[in-house]
Formats: C-alpha cells, structure tokens, sequence
C-alpha cells in the first residue's frame, strides 16, 4: 500500500492507517457484513475522479465535463444490469441505507404501510426500525423467523393480507437460510404491493448463483457493494423499467447531491471482477466455509440459530453457556477474532448485551482460508467461549489465529 503522500502531509492519519492495515492483517475477520476489496478497486476508489462534480445522470449533467465520468457511469450501470438480470440500475446511492430509502421514496407517501423483517429478528434498521427515518415516517408490520431460524411464509402471507402493506421488503442482514423470493412475489401479487429484494448482505452469492436470484420476481432490488460482493464501500440499486424514472429522481434531487464518481468507478471494477469464473469458486467457497465454520461449532458443543447455515452466516446461540454476546465478542477480540454481538429470536438479553455472536467468511475467504482452517477458527472460538477467565489459554489462542492470518496473507 503506497501511504508516500500522507506520510509526508500528515504523518498522524498516515500512522492509523498503517496500525489499521496491521489490524486487518493479524486478526480473523469474522464479520458477517465486512470484506477486503482487491487493489484494483482501491485504486479507482483513490484516484482522481473524486474531482468531480457530476449531479444529474449519464449524459444529463448539471455540470460540464463529464465525458468521461459518463462513460465510466454507464459502464458501472450496464455492469450491475447484466449481472444480476435487471431492467435498470442506479449506482449513485452512496450507501445501502440511502438505496432503501431512494425505494422507500418512490414508492410511498408518508404514512404509508411497508411490511419487512423485525430488525432483533434479522433484519436491517432501514427496513422500518423506529429510530430509523423508514421507521418514523412510514408505517410499518414486521415479520419475524420462527424456532427453526427460518422465515414462516404462511405468516408472512397472512400478515400481508390483513395490513395490506404498498411495499414488501425480503432480505435481511442476519438471515442464515436460502430466501424463496418466488414465494414472497406470490405474496405480494396476493395483496398488490410492490416487491423490494435487499440483497446487501448475498449479493456477491447472487451474483455468482450460489444464492437464488431475486431478479425473476422483484420490483426493486438494493444491495450494498462492500459487503460479499467485495466491492468499495456503496450502494446500488436495481430495477424494472417502469421505476427507473422515479427511482433516478429520488435518488437525486430527492436524496443526494453529487455523485461520487470516484467509488462508481470502484463499483464498475467490483462488477466486473464479481462477473469472473474466480468469483464464482470464491462464491462456492464462502459457504463451503459457513457450513465447516457451522459444523465445527456444533461438533466443539455450540448451539447455532438454525441450525446448518445455507449461505455465508450464522448466529451463535450462548444461552446455554450462560454467556453473553457483549462479553463473548470482546474475549473474540482478545484472541484475535473480529465478530459482533447479535440478538437470538426471544434473546432474554437486551440488544446492546445480547446472547448471540452473528459469523460470517466473505472476508476469511478472501484472504484464502478453506475448510480446515475453518474447523481451526471454530475450535478457537469455542475454547474462547468455554475459559473465557483464562488469561493463559487465551493468549495461546491468540497465537493460534495469528498462525492462521500468517499462513493466508493479506495486501502483502
Ligand atoms: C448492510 C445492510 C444495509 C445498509 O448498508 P449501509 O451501506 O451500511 O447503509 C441495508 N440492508 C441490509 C439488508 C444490510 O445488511
């Protein structure tokens, strides 16, 4: 990584980012949401483009100049288009949230009835969260996952019919099985409401085939770029042609100002690498390592949400070790794993102490690990999660993960 510049303007930034790079280096990344972008994509991402101010779309600028920022846009769009089997894309949201809120903004007045995923059940604060804008300013049901960790589509069904929601949300941050998107337009056609697929969390599955794909059925599909997908930090979001207009207005003027061109070009390199045979073995192997990492804890005595995961995550269940998540990511964190504390569906805990640890490989599987280092990392955590008041045993544990980041390099 070439830090020459900063090093030399402003030696203070330039040291956290070097601390920062070591940081990612040295522990396991077993943030479900997290993942680390190819230097090809960082490039774009710092490059020059972050000049320019381009409000308006391709070809329908504000501002002059833009030949080439165009070019580079509509790359970007056609990319994502062809790639996930979508009419139209915009890829100007500048995160995930505000692609949900651009959808949530076409769609809908205020007031009006949005049925989506409980958030302590899975699903994502811009969903309809009350501390959310979706959530203050809409009226929104929720659906929850039943014992099993799965989505009871009969529920979902007759929730629809009696609130008779305008926009359907499927889609979820913390969901560990195959979402039947079929299932969900059968529901929405049933009740007339428009479909919404939020893949942030799936897309670089989809993207590859080893998730279902929403496009057959869904009106609008969002999904962040940063997260499977392995692209810059974003958000994109898709559609069929008769939204693309009022999908476009809300995302600017409605919501943002100028894009930044810069992470667009970031997305279009991302797109077109998620486009590769590579990706998909990568795709494979993201859940080839949830289901060892899944395996391993369950054969080591630990409960998972569910069960056997069928993509990229799962949530370990600490009820019955009497420990918490809150106190269990931080013993994680000693030993050199990076994970979060997340909610279990009737978690005795409050949100902010929780009884569950949500994992997830996008990341570890970027940096190479397979299947047996998955069995290692279980192992860890397990044996973090039983001594956790172990000062001994947990430092060698942590020389354990290190042996593990050493023998799959990162940005070397
Ligand atoms: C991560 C996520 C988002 C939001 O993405 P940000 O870029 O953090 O705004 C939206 N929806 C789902 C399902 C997510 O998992």
């Amino acid at each position: 990584m070439n830090l020459e510049n900063i090093k030399k303007v402003d030696p203070e930034v330039a040291e956290q980012i070097e601390l920062e790079l070591k940081r990612q280096q040295d522990n396991i990344e077993l943030i479900a949401s997290e993942n680390f972008t190819s230097e090809a994509v960082m490039e774009a991402c710092g490059s020059i483009l972050t000049n320019k101010y381009a409000e308006g779309k391709p070809n329908k600028r504000y501002y002059n100049g833009c030949e080439h920022i165009d070019v580079i846009e509509s790359i970007a769009q056609k990319r994502a288009c062809e790639l996930f089997g979508m009419d139209h894309a915009n890829v100007q949201p500048h995160s995930g949230a505000q692609a949900n809120m651009a959808v949530f903004m076409a769609t809908m007045k205020p007031g009006d009835r949005v049925l989506s995923m409980d958030l302590s059940n899975g699903g994502h604060l811009s969903h309809g969260s009350p501390v959310n804008f979706s959530g203050l300013y809409f009226d929104v049901k929720s659906y929850g996952i039943n014992e099993y960790g799965e989505i009871d589509y009969e529920n979902v069904r007759q929730m629809a019919l009696e609130h008779k929601p305008k926009l359907i949300i499927c889609g979820a941050s913390n969901y560990s099985k195959i979402i039947d998107f079929k299932k969900f337009k059968e529901i929405a056609d049933e009740v007339g409401a428009l479909l919404l697929a939020d893949i942030a969390h799936i897309a670089g599955l989809v993207a590859a085939g080893v998730h279902p794909s929403p496009a057959p059925y869904c009106d609008f599909v969002t999904t962040t770029t940063h997260k499977s997908l392995r692209g810059p930090r974003g958000g994109i979001i898709m559609c069929k042609e008769e939204f693309a207009a009022a999908i476009d207005k809300a995302v600017f003027p409605g919501l943002q100002g100028g894009p930044l061109e810069h992470i667009i070009a970031g997305k279009a390199v991302a797109l077109l690498e998620a486009s590769k045979p590579e990706f998909k073995e990568y795709a494979q192997q993201i859940v080839k390592n949830a289901k060892a990492l899944a395996q391993g804890l369950m054969d080591e005595g630990m409960d998972i949400v569910g069960g056997m995961t069928e993509n990229h995550l799962m949530t370990l269940d600490l009820r019955k070790t009497g420990k918490t998540g809150k106190d269990m990511a931080n013993v994680l964190e000693k030993v050199g794993i990076t994970a979060n504390k997340n909610t279990v569906p009737n978690d005795p805990q409050s949100p902010f102490v929780t009884s569950g640890i949500r994992l997830g490989t996008p990341a570890v599987t970027t940096r190479g690990f397979k299947e047996e280092d998955m069995v290692e990392v279980a192992k860890i955590i397990a044996s973090a999660v039983f001594s956790s008041d172990n000062e001994l045993g947990l430092k060698n544990l942590r020389e354990r993960s290190l042996k593990l980041c050493e023998k799959h390099p990162l940005y070397d």
